[in-house]
């Protein structure tokens, strides 16, 4: 099943009951067990108690997680770190966030040096192998990020052009399973400053920062693919086996969503973003 309309840009935080990995890969939903429960409608926070729920993340996320002088949670900001802290706060405890690498969420979940990882990141079927992941909670897909007088208009057309990617994220397994070259890079931005200096093509990544890269640089474009950029499911995710985690995160979330608070948010941080 494919996307075949892209409100991308426009928040898609609708919940799908077939979940498509990035690059057409299917999965299960991640968690049916959510479906049985009752969601409470409005429930007020539980009262706290003084224990900490510490999330992970990688800061450098816009809108969904970056640095800034005052955050929800500490420096950090974004939509997800707003969804943190409300899962906390339901479940009587308070938000900590952890910042640190994409590629070492999974790891910290595993070690305990994280209670759950919330960090835009897409389910696909090899991340759940190392993790458990909660009802999705947005919608989003692979974009690409061109010079505005460049010839890309379709994924095809990048096979011959130099792409970056940023390390780690569902952009490059997707550049990968097209099997063409690319070069990855640590962070989002550094990608996009090769991009503003001519020395790479295209940066394939997700459609909500994609956004705000171009907001804030000038003389770029988003070219969007349908067919070959299916829909991604952002969720939150915990250690393998921790069902307890899960289930709160999971009644939290679906109370969020219900409520039309994750949607506010997004519509939120995504307009905040922009009139910076
Ligand atoms: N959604 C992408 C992924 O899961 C990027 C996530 C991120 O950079 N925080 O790989």
């Amino acid at each position: 099943m494919k996307k075949t309309t892209k409100a991308a840009l426009a928040l898609a935080m609708t919940l799908m009951t077939v979940v498509l990995t990035a690059c057409g890969g299917s999965a299960d939903t991640p968690n049916d067990s959510a479906d049985a429960e009752t969601v409470s409608q409005n429930a007020a926070p539980a009262p706290a108690s003084g224990a900490t729920l510490t999330f992970g993340t990688n800061a450098e996320f816009p809108p969904f997680e970056y640095v800034t002088s005052s955050g929800v949670i500490d420096q950090y900001d974004g939509i997800d770190m707003a969804i943190a802290k409300k899962i906390a706060e339901k479940n009587g405890m308070t938000a900590a966030v952890e910042n640190m690498e994409f590629d070492s969420l999974l790891v910290a979940l595993e070690n305990g040096q994280i209670d759950a990882a919330i960090a835009g990141m897409t389910v696909t079927d090899e991340r759940k192998e190392e993790a458990d992941f909660s009802t999705p909670y947005y919608t989003a897909t692979q974009v690409m990020i061109v010079k505005e007088d460049s010839d890309i208009a379709a994924a095809a057309d990048i096979a011959d052009k130099k792409i970056c990617v940023i390390q780690g994220y569902t952009g490059e397994i997707c550049v990968k399973d097209m099997g063409y070259p690319y070069e990855a890079f640590k962070k989002g931005t550094d990608a996009i400053m090769e991009l503003v200096n001519g020395k790479c093509d295209v940066v394939v990544i997700d459609s909500a920062t994609a956004q705000k890269y171009v907001g804030d640089n000038e003389g770029l474009k988003i070219v969007e693919d349908a067919s070959a950029f299916e829909s991604e499911e952002y969720a939150i995710a915990v250690k393998k086996g921790n069902t307890e985690l899960l289930e709160k995160i999971n009644k939290s979330i679906e109370e969020l969503l219900d409520d039309g608070t994750v949607a506010d948010l997004g519509a939120m941080y995504t307009e905040a973003i922009a009139v910076e």
